[in-house]
């Protein structure tokens, strides 16, 4: 890989690149590891510093990584990496609160690999950094803030304040869901808050959490329990109204402990926070289009959803998968990278799979995060048919594996 650290002043460079990828998220990232293992050249512009990107007060999440993103990343040499630092989920445990009911998932019930695995952030984008610096094809940008990006009929230009300009046929998006490029190219999204903020932090406690994830649903949003390595660590995402979080952000050591406490219960024994907390507001997001001439969109910039499934980042992986397959197939037909119909196959691929997710995410948000006394009943109801139906248990099991749809090439068994 080649790369550079921005230098006021620098004359500008001319560069030339296969595909222009602006923002190197894990979206990004993937997407330039793939392609760049295959020969094509992609160019990524990010704008933060990727060192102190792996900072541990950088991000506090970890995310869940289901069985199809796992095969992605072995693909594209990422999972090697940080295979060691991967905390398998071998099951999910589902309960409403208080009601005593409860949903289990074994994973043994679709085969013998886990569900996925639950990684930190800041170790998912240290892999992919290294695996990018690995691939001579492949050039990052960073720190670097886009200046300009013109889309012409035959390609596109993309200009770094203070630095380079980069000429490609495709741009992508992948600049998290307040992209700028997606809004530049006119792409309108539907948006809606829940009113709703994630609280995310590391505990530790003292029994072995036996590599579960447990969500409780109560009253004003899912609490996952996630496990982490070592046995005795979890990531804890806890979703609360967004009028309450900022005084439960607020609370000190104890209180805060005391306020965790009362949510996760004692099944794990004595219960520790243990990691700075961040919060993140949710909302819904959705763009119009995933293309537009000479780009496509990519990841959060064209799909944002509520974490209660851990599938925004998943879902980012298949866009990536599936253009991958896209472009590969229109290198190999020596067609154009940006045209119309390269751009209509990879529109199509994704309308139906996102459309889907984001769905099937903010209806469950919506009976689970709710006191209401027939949604409460509908649900109590619901997860003892679920539990009782084998045959819909599996459905949501493949789901939680990302083993549905049409899996491209890199995501395949
Ligand atoms: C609390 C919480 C928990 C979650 N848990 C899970 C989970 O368990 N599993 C899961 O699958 N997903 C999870 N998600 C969702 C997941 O984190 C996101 O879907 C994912 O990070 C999106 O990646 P991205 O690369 O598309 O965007 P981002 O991570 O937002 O990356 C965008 C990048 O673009 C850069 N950028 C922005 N503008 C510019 C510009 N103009 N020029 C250059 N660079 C730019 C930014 O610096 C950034 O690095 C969770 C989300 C939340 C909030």
């Amino acid at each position: 890989m080649t790369g550079r650290r921005k230098m006021p002043d620098t004359p500008m460079r001319s560069l030339s690149a296969d595909v222009v990828i602006v923002g190197g998220g894990f979206v990004g990232l993937a997407l330039a590891c793939a392609l760049a293992e295959h020969g094509l050249r992609p160019t990524v512009v990010e704008t933060s510093d990727p060192d102190a990107a792996l900072a541990r007060g950088f991000d506090g999440r970890a995310s869940a990584i289901a069985l199809t993103s796992r095969r992605l990343l072995e693909r594209i040499g990422v999972w090697e990496k940080l295979a060691e630092e991967a905390a398998p989920m071998l099951d999910i445990r589902v309960s409403e609160g208080g009601s005593g009911l409860f949903l289990h998932y074994d994973h043994r019930e679709v085969g013998d690999q886990p569900f996925g695995h639950m990684l930190e952030n800041r170790v998912l984008r240290r892999a992919l950094l290294e695996r990018l610096r690995e691939l001579p094809a492949a050039t990052l940008l960073a720190p670097a803030r886009l200046g300009s990006l013109d889309r012409h009929v035959d390609h596109v230009r993309a200009v770094v304040v203070n630095g380079e300009s980069i000429k490609a046929p495709l741009a992508i998006a992948a600049d998290g869901r307040g992209s700028r490029v997606r809004d530049d190219a006119g792409i309108r999204t539907t948006r809606w808050s829940y009113g709703q903020t994630a609280i995310v932090t590391t505990v530790e406690h003292e029994r072995s959490h036996g590599f579960v994830a447990n969500e409780h649903f109560l009253p004003a949003g899912p609490f996952a329990i996630l496990p982490l390595l070592p046995e005795t660590r979890s990531s804890i995402v806890w979703t609360e109204r967004s009028a309450i979080a900022p005084a439960i952000m607020a609370l000190d050591d104890d209180a805060f402990r005391r306020e965790l406490w009362r949510r996760f219960g004692d099944f794990l024994g004595n219960v520790r926070p243990v990691g700075p907390r961040f919060s993140y507001p949710l909302s819904l997001q959705y763009a119009a289009a995933a293309t537009a001439p000479r780009l496509a969109l990519l990841g959060d910039a064209l799909h944002a959803m509520h974490p209660i499934a851990g599938q925004g980042l998943n879902m980012g992986l298949r866009d990536v998968a599936a253009l991958f397959d896209v472009l590969l197939e229109a290198r190999a037909s020596g067609q154009d990278l940006g045209s119309r119909a390269v751009l209509a196959r990879y529109q199509r691929w994704r309308r139906f799979d996102n459309t889907l997710m984001l769905a099937m995410t903010d209806g469950l948000n919506r009976l689970f995060s709710n006191a209401v006394p027939p949604l409460r009943l509908a649900r109590e109801l619901g997860l003892a048919v679920v539990h009782r139906m084998p045959l819909m248990k599996r459905v949501f099991m493949r789901h939680a594996m990302g083993m549905v749809g049409e899996l491209p090439q890199l995501m395949r068994g």
